[in-house]
């Protein structure tokens, strides 16, 4: 793409904006401008040119030759549109780093598990002693990468179904497919458009590329090839017996002592498999670097095991199939504190999950009543305000061999400014408890 003496809006000050601008300036753009429509915003980099609580008319008047949206804008509205008043295309940020990488790339999107898969195939290449660099969603966006001097040889890239909405050219040599949930419905106003959003991951691919997907995945025809695994079914490339993946009868890896072994970290696991096999590792170089692998911070993470009691902090868990995932996985009887923000969704599928796991539902934050309503005739539920508060009730119910699974099903923005603050926040009232 040539963007010599062309000018270019970007759209959205945060820090993939920021990136976006700075790769749009070396590549001879003649004039870049960062646009954010709140008045508040502030840009955290005063080299750049920018406009804080721009207007549409502001937009109309920059005339850019091309814009380049973040995630977090909908491209499809209004403020976003007059930009694209003199004909400019709309690309999105990981569109453009795309353009100018000139590495390879793992892309990985799903509803849950990017973050895990992402970080661990990027760990799982540096112990092979390859050069990569995890980011995009992951919070290190694609275009600082590209910024890199030299570039790694692996962009391990995490995909939100909101990047894949701006793509046009992007083409990964290898995507992988975690699962798939509703999810987002604040942002989507059917569960189709963010599949259809996601499946975008796979539009550009080639015949002898490869798509990592977990067995039972809704997915159309698609030109990459299949490669499948699966936690759950035998039926994939790889499955999970004990606490073994297998391949066929033979044992790739025993996660017994790894910091993987819940079932849905096993599918993490293999998806990180194939997606490194599919780059020309052999699993001599793969499988070691699991046992050291520590997955990121509150996802169903010990906290504490006290007095025969085991608390988790899942945290992270912003949807109901994260937490259908964290019940799944335990093996003791479980007390499950959950809630938080109303997000839109319907909790009534949790029910057949927590059949023979749960035996006590604590349900705090804004969508309180409504958990009490869909839980409570078939299990006993308390009803709470706060975190602080669940964590109290819980301590006064648990018994030797309960899990306290903090795994809150949706977003934390009624009472915290993220899911991090709202699991230290658990982590702190339970610590709190036992005078920790
Ligand atoms: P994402 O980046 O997709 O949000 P994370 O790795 O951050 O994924 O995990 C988010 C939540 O999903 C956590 O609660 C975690 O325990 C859960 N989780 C992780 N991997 C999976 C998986 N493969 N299937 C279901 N839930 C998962």
């Amino acid at each position: 793409m040539n963007l010599n003496g062309k000018k270019v809006a970007v759209l959205g000050c945060g820090r993939s904006g920021v990136a976006a601008a700075h790769l749009a300036a070396v590549h001879g753009a003649a004039h870049v401008r960062v646009f954010d429509s709140n008045p508040q915003a502030v840009c955290a980099d005063a080299t750049v040119d920018f406009v804080g609580g721009a207007t549409e008319k502001e937009a109309r008047d920059f005339a850019a030759d091309l814009v380049v949206i973040s995630p977090g804008i909908e491209a499809d509205k209004p403020w976003a549109l007059a930009f694209t008043c003199a004909g400019a295309p709309i690309i999105g940020e990981m569109e453009l780093a795309f353009r100018y990488f000139s590495g390879r790339i793992i892309a990985i999107t799903g509803t849950n598990g990017k973050t895990t898969t992402t970080a661990l195939i990027e760990h799982i290449l540096l112990h092979a002693g390859r050069s990569a660099k995890a980011c995009g969603n992951y919070g290190y966006p694609l275009s600082e990468v590209v910024l890199e001097d030299p570039q790694p040889e692996f962009a391990v890239l995490e995909v939100s179904s909101f990047q894949l909405e701006t793509i046009q050219s992007f083409k990964p040599e290898v995507a992988v497919w975690l699962n798939f949930a509703p999810d987002h419905m604040d942002r989507y106003t059917k569960v189709n458009d963010y599949h259809e959003a996601k499946l975008r991951i796979f539009e550009n691919m080639e015949a002898e590329q490869i798509a990592i997907i977990r067995v039972g995945e809704k997915i159309p025809d698609i030109r990459p090839r299949i490669v499948e695994f699966s936690a759950y079914e035998g039926s994939g490339l790889l499955r999970y017996e004990g606490t073994c993946i297998k391949q066929i009868d033979t044992i790739v890896a025993d996660l017994k002592d790894t910091a993987l072994s819940h079932a849905h970290n096993a599918e993490n696991a293999m998806a990180a498999i194939l997606a490194c096999r599919a780059v020309g590792l052999k699993d001599g170089q793969i499988v070691p670097a699991l046992a050291d692998f520590e997955p990121p911070h509150h996802r169903c993470e010990l906290v504490e095991e006290k007095q025969g009691v085991l608390w988790l902090n899942d945290s992270k868990s912003t949807n109901l199939h994260s937490t259908e995932a964290a019940i799944r996985s335990q093996t003791r009887p479980v007390i499950l504190l959950i809630g938080g923000k109303d997000k839109g969704l319907d909790y009534t599928p949790l029910l057949s999950t927590m059949q023979g796991k749960v035996r006590l539902c604590i349900v705090f934050g804004q969508i309180a009543k409504q958990l009490e309503r869909t839980f409570s005739s078939v299990y006993e539920t308390i009803c709470v305000e706060t975190v602080g508060e669940a964590v109290q009730v819980a301590a006064s119910r648990a018994t030797v061999g309960d899990v306290v699974l903090f795994s809150p099903g949706t977003s934390s923005f009624d009472q915290y400014k993220s899911y991090a603050q709202r699991g230290d926040d658990y982590c702190q009232a339970v610590r709190k408890i036992f005078h920790i």
